[in-house]
């Protein structure tokens, strides 16, 4: 990558004296990895597309009308045209700054790819809305020796923390283990305000800014916010010698690789399913989706085809097939019914 400045665009980012020329060099040269593009990595890769930095976007979804209000890259012709959240985001973000370097991917990240996909990159960012995926990204970014920022929010507050390529406390030091389905509110059961997303990614945001230039302070622990309580509060985070990450290095995400058969997981809180079949949802060959949806169209109503996307309803479920194999069944949270209807209807 070229550390080329541009300072027509970014003066009066390198104006401020902890950032200057060189940080902006720094941050021209750097390529960050945004896990998830919904509401709040949506956010972070605005701002750090904005100060210049290039950009992987992964994300395994597609908007819906009800995402929007918490949105900042997505609009409302992104819905209507199926386009999934990644490619959808990094042409928002290619109109802002044509000569920033954006790639988007529209897969999930799981113990399978997050290597391959975080190759490269100075830095990973959470914008996911799960702590499967955050446990992944742990683990890799540890054994990888990459420093990511943890970032969630959930109805009027946010929280975040910066892990340090040594991992030294990392995410798996403040739970050990990931909450298990159903044991946290998610933004579909208690509900999501932007104004803590916007709050939250900032900082998360302007953290992944400082591991660029190498500037301090770092937020090392967990910083909690609450923006309708007005509540700003820093917890410190111990590195835990037994830690299963940073501390004995057995990286447990790893260990739970699924052997290849179909994965369904329930989408919390989302009344759907995502399925990913056998060797695909990577680098895999694109499924025909204009043949899929013409053979489709005799037994099941064809909702929406794009580019992208396939979506139709069937058997009183809505199947969304992306162009890569994968699906989100939506009408369950049951896993094998998710299953049987990919079979049924896709095949596999
Ligand atoms: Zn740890």
């Amino acid at each position: 990558m070229s550390a080329v400045t541009r300072p027509e665009r970014h003066g009066r980012q390198m104006l401020f004296a902890r950032i200057g020329a060189a940080g902006q060099a720094r941050l021209a040269a750097a390529r960050v990895l945004v896990v998830g593009v919904g509401a709040t990595g949506g956010a972070i890769a605005h701002a750090l597309a904005r100060a210049g930095v290039g950009l992987t976007l992964v994300d395994r979804d597609f908007p819906e009308r009800h995402n929007l209000q918490r949105q900042t890259l997505l609009d409302d012709a992104d819905v209507d045209a199926g386009i999934p959240k990644a490619v959808a985001a990094a042409a928002r973000l290619r109109a802002i700054d044509p000569d920033l370097a954006v790639a988007a991917h529209a897969t999930d990240v799981h113990a399978g790819n997050i290597l391959a996909l975080a190759a490269g990159h100075d830095v990973i960012v959470d914008g996911t809305d799960n702590f499967a995926t955050r446990f992944v990204v742990n683990d890799a970014a540890v054994k990888l020796g990459i420093p990511w920022v943890y970032c969630g929010a959930i109805a009027a507050t946010g929280a975040t923390m910066t892990i340090e390529a040594g991992g030294k406390p990392c995410l798996r030091c403040l739970y050990p283990e990931p909450p298990p389905p159903g044991a946290v509110d998610t933004c579909d059961t208690v509900g999501v305000l932007y104004p803590a997303v916007a709050v939250v990614a900032g900082i998360a945001a302007l953290e992944v800014m400082k591991l660029i230039v190498g500037a301090e302070p770092r937020n090392r622990g967990l910083l909690h916010v609450d923006v309708w309580e007005h509540i700003y509060q820093p917890f410190d985070v111990a590195a835990r010698a037994d830690c299963a990450t940073c501390g004995r290095h057995v990286f447990p995400a790893f260990e739970a690789r699924d052997g290849g058969d179909v994965l369904a997981t329930a989408l919390c809180g989302r009344d759907a399913v995502h399925v990913r079949p056998a060797g695909r949802g990577d680098a895999a060959a694109a499924v025909d989706l204009p043949g899929i949806a013409r053979r489709l169209a005799a037994s099941a109503h064809v909702v929406q085809t794009s580019a992208h996307l396939v979506r139709f309803e069937a058997d009183g479920l809505t199947v969304t097939l992306f162009a890569d194999g994968r699906a989100i069944v939506g009408g369950t949270d049951d896993p094998a019914a998710a299953r049987s209807a990919y079979a049924r209807w896709i095949g596999n």
